[in-house]
């Protein structure tokens, strides 16, 4: 189908580009031998060019790199700018509360906390909130308190999550039974002794793990969206909550990029009762915030439990936890940016996103799919649209997917270096999404052969 000559050929092309336009990052990347890897963060090497773009600048829905380059940013921060760069109230709200209030290192609440609670309570339905930076932090404290309250040691998660570096989440099927995902790094146990996986989409999978009687939690997306879009089968969800249910075993929906969904993320969109929500990125508007909220029902239970230690060393909670300046920023996000009238935009662009992309896909007859999941579109090469984590990682294309990004990129759009996703902020507008829609074209055109 696709000419893998012709492909490798234009991601040379395009690679040899992308290095001639920008000699600034690149001089930067060589001078930073003192990073591991020569990045902040290891996984900022994921990028198809060779080399990471330097960020000069962003604001709302656009990026400018230190080559002077501008581009209309379809990542957003892989969700953690879903609210746009450094939305005007988000500035306000830190301005005031760290430039002019002071006392983010003080460990002392503030009012904004209880406010954030009761905006989450009335989001997501769960009840007793707390704090963390990432969520990562979030998924792993909230994981520790249902071991706690159950007396049970297993996690159940989908094979091909992502939850952040979790280590119980790592973990996927294979024709021999469950094993540790590949390129786990310093697995503290084997990830089998901890772990149970099931397929997403899979009720019986999930049933027959839950019978073994030993999981304390269910830890999931109601939708994945870390091995592109996978959307629920009808039915699925329910089925999920009444398993968990007649098992014993709590149910923690991850909202941290389904969020995209709307206001009260897919738990809100879709009605969902799971017994704890996790959610970070997006939350804080780009200041590092994330929470986790329990039921009633589990806060009570843990609140019982005299022997846990909550208050000091008892392993749940950090320093900066719920630090004055991240709650500042999460209530600003959350009543002046992410707003019910934000996500009717998003969601319009998103569509307007995915009708581009598909009818791409179907000038040049490619058996692809898209996904959309509110804000968030998502392309995949394969048709129909999987529907299981292991289904969808299976039709991976690095160098297809290098290609489209870097081709991208160098004509001034940003996508998310992890996925062939795209997500809408409220400053994304309609002609940003009918840029995509031309270059995206070319890309293809150009890859199929008819021109270029
Ligand atoms: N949960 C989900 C669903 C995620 O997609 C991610 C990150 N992509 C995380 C948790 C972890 O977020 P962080 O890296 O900010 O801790």
């Amino acid at each position: 189908m696709i000419d893998r000559r012709r492909l490798t050929a234009l991601l040379d092309r395009e690679r040899a580009f992308f290095t001639e336009r920008h000699p600034q990052s690149a001089a930067e990347y060589a001078r930073a031998g003192n990073l591991f890897g020569r990045v902040p963060m290891t996984w900022m090497n994921k990028s198809a060019a060779g080399f990471p773009l330097y960020l000069a600048q962003a604001r709302g829905a656009r990026v400018t790199d230190v080559d002077g380059h501008e581009y209309v940013d379809f990542c957003l921060g892989d969700s953690a700018a879903m609210a746009g760069h450094s939305p005007a109230p988000v500035v306000a709200a830190v301005r005031e509360r760290f430039g002019e209030l002071g006392g983010a290192g003080a460990m002392l609440p503030t009012s904004d906390a209880a406010w954030v609670g009761a905006e989450l309570t009335r989001r997501f339905g769960v009840s007793r909130w707390s704090f963390a930076l990432s969520a990562t932090d979030a998924n792993r404290w909230a994981i520790r308190l249902l071991r706690a309250v159950t007396g049970r040691p297993r996690i159940l998660f989908n094979a091909y999550c992502y939850h952040g570096s979790v280590d119980e989440s790592l973990i996927v099927t294979s024709p021999h039974g469950p094993r540790s995902r590949e390129g786990n790094v310093g697995a503290p146990v084997d990830v089998t002794a901890t772990s149970r996986v099931a397929e997403f989409n899979d009720v019986y999978g999930l049933e027959r793990e839950l019978a073994h009687g030993d999981v304390a939690a269910v830890v999931m997306e109601p939708a994945m969206t870390n091995v592109g879009i996978v959307l629920p089968r009808p039915g699925y969800l329910e089925a999920v909550r009444e398993l968990t249910r007649r098992y014993g075993t709590y149910l923690v929906n991850d909202e941290t990029h389904t969020f995209s969904a709307g206001p009260g993320g897919a738990t809100g969109l879709w009605g969902l009762e799971p017994d704890v929500v996790t959610i970070g990125k997006a939350i804080g508007g780009g200041i590092p915030a994330a929470a986790y909220g329990l039921s009633e029902e589990i806060a009570q239970r843990v609140q019982t439990m005299q022997h846990l230690d909550l208050v000091d060393m008892g392993g749940v909670g950090g320093t900066l936890a719920g630090n004055a300046l991240s709650i500042a920023a999460t209530r600003a996000t959350l009543e002046h940016v992410l707003t019910t009238a934000a996500y009717t935009h998003m969601s319009e662009l998103a569509k307007a996103f995915k009708v581009g992309v598909e009818a791409v896909i179907e000038e040049f007859d490619l058996p692809w799919s898209v996904n959309r999941l509110g804000a968030r579109v998502e392309y995949r090469f394969a048709a129909p649209a999987p529907t299981s984590g292991t289904e969808s990682a299976q039709a991976a294309d690095p160098d297809l997917e290098d290609y489209l990004h870097v081709y991208l990129a160098n004509r001034g759009i940003l996508l998310t270096p992890f996925h062939n996703m795209a997500l809408m902020c409220p400053d994304t507008t309609e002609e940003q999404v009918a840029e995509h829609s031309r270059v995206f074209r070319y890309a293809i055109e150009e890859l199929s052969g008819r021109t270029g």
